[in-house]
């Protein structure tokens, strides 16, 4: 493709190139999934690249001469199918890139930037516990259903309602546990539930997985480190979006 670029730095392919979309629908009421055509030179762009990745979006901006740029997930990178899906949270128009999944439409073409990479999404471990809202289930979808089965996962997930509930793939041993709420900007119930689980008292290597809202996730943060003294290699807490704050603003103050 054209417009695509590769480059080499040290061992990270960076990977950056229009993708054209193929379909859109609502998987659940909240959740909006776009799958764009990935063509042969792509393909090959993608050999590397693991499904449930970060990418960067480049919205087209009407006004603004610079795209856009947010975070979001490869859902699923589908090499024999040629489509790559990002699932989208429908969180309104206040957003430029939610904006834009509501409107998207077969033939649209969207930028989009991700890095080669082999890596596990997530390290080793017995035990897993995995939390997150609404904008963390595609990655912690595709974190289940490439965890090995000799592990376990005790999993929490927020969501909007019972109808924004997905079923989750998996090998491993897990138990998900869903919450609901309509208004995540207004404040969330996650950490307590998180802060409620129990680990066996058994001598088990165990990680903690934390993808959401940054108070959420910052409570948590300081939760594993602070109280529990945990091991700071057995945590990953990643702020995903700042109620009230766009994401460049919200990275900027984070
Ligand atoms: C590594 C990573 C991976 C991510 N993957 C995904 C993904 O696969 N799917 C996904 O949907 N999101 C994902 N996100 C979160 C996404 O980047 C943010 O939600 C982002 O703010 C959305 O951009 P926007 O242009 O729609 O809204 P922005 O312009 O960033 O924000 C506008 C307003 O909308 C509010 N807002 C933003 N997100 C939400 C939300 N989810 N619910 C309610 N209000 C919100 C903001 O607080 C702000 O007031 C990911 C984030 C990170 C860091």
């Amino acid at each position: 493709m054209e417009n695509s670029i590769i480059t080499q730095a040290e061992k990270t392919k960076k990977i950056r190139s229009a993708f054209i979309v193929k379909n859109k629908q609502f998987i659940t009421p909240h959740l909006i999934r776009v799958v764009f055509e990935i063509d042969k030179n792509q393909a090959e762009l993608l050999a590397n690249v693991r499904s449930g990745s970060n990418n960067k979006i480049f919205i087209p901006a009407e006004e603004e001469s610079t795209p856009l740029v947010r975070t979001y997930t490869n859902r699923k990178i589908d090499l024999e199918n040629r489509e790559l899906s990002i699932d989208f949270v429908a969180h309104g128009d206040n957003g430029p890139a939610s904006a834009w999944a509501l409107k998207a439409s077969p033939g649209d073409v969207l930028e989009v930037a991700m890095k080669e990479s082999t890596r596990p999404l997530i390290p080793d471990a017995d035990l897993y516990l995995i939390a997150g809202d609404a904008t963390a289930l595609p990655v912690i979808c595709a974190i289940a259903e490439q965890l090995p089965s000799y592990v376990r996962a005790k999993i929490i997930l927020e969501v909007a309602d019972k109808e924004d509930e997905l079923i989750l793939c998996s090998a491993a041993d897990i138990s998900v546990e869903w919450l609901h709420n309509p208004h995540p900007e207004g404040g969330s119930r996650l950490a307590e539930a998180v802060k409620s689980v129990q680990f066996p008292p058994v001598d088990l290597k165990k990680y903690v997985y934390i993808a959401a809202e940054y108070t959420t996730v910052d409570e948590l943060r300081t939760y594993f480190k602070t109280t529990l003294q945990w091991d700071p290699c057995a945590i990953y807490a990643c702020s995903y979006w700042r109620a009230g704050q766009s994401e460049g603003k919200s990275s900027e103050s984070t």
